[in-house]
């Protein structure tokens, strides 16, 4: 299965308009059976954009984050169990860096992970270094330490995990990584679950458009891509969509 996923953060679009555009440029692409497209708005929009897009053959719904809490008294958060009152969702993103920025340690990711797979929410995991962290020649240890706080988890073994690969500093730079750093990065990660018994499908982001598109795609263990800024123009996210 290969995977498209966009993450609009907290941007609000023009939900209807962004879904025509995409609608009319996207062309004959791939069908769910081979390739996911997910979309991820902010929480108040997930109605919203799961309305707008029933009748589209290609949009699926996610989330771009979850609670690491079941529901109680915890203000301004969202349950899993929230996101699985809405059948659309199946993806979750969780451990994006701007939400480890804001307070996330591996320990919580790991707690999200487990909530969502109790809901049959597919975790979308992010991970990925710091440009400080790889110019110390530090990556592979830093990658395993992030690998390493869930991938013990006994359950990831019959539930399905897609792995993002985002180096923090490629985030929102519109500088992607380079081909072969992104390779080395990958690679390691898959190796690494595999030692753990874990099938995942390992994903890139940080600065992904249309462009460049085609040539990250063209890497054997990437299974798709996670992309920020490029997603929120539905023709720009179409033009991706064709590259799979
Ligand atoms: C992201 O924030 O997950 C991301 C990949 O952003 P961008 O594509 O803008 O770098």
């Amino acid at each position: 299965m290969k995977y498209l996923i966009a993450n609009w953060k907290m941007n609000s679009l023009d939900i209807s308009d962004w879904i025509l555009k995409f609608e009319n440029n996207c062309g004959e692409i791939s069908s769910r059976e081979t390739l996911q497209i997910v979309i991820c708005p902010n929480f108040l929009q997930i109605p919203f954009f799961i309305e707008k897009s029933a009748f589209s053959k290609y949009l699926l719904t996610g989330s771009q984050d979850v609670s690491e809490k079941d529901p109680g008294p915890f203000t301004g958060q969202v349950s899993s169990k929230h996101l699985s009152n809405f059948s659309e969702i199946d993806y979750c993103i969780v451990g994006h860096s701007e939400q480890r920025m804001a307070g996330d340690t591996n320990a919580i990711v790991f707690q999200k992970i487990q909530k969502l797979i109790n809901e049959k929410i597919s975790p979308i995991v992010c991970v990925g270094e710091s440009l400080e962290t790889k110019e110390s020649g530090d990556r592979e240890n830093f990658l395993f330490k992030q690998l390493e706080s869930f991938s013990n988890f006994e359950n990831l073994k019959s539930n399905s995990i897609i792995i993002a690969y985002e180096p923090i500093w490629a985030i929102g730079t519109g500088i992607s990584a380079e081909i072969s750093s992104i390779r080395e990065s990958i690679d390691f990660i898959k190796a690494t679950l595999e030692t753990k018994n874990i099938q995942s499908e390992i994903l890139y982001g940080g600065s992904v458009n249309a462009a460049n598109s085609k040539e990250i795609l063209s890497e054997k263990n990437i299974s798709g891509l996670l992309v920020g800024n490029a997603s929120l123009d539905g023709e720009e996210f179409a033009k991706i969509a064709q590259n799979f």
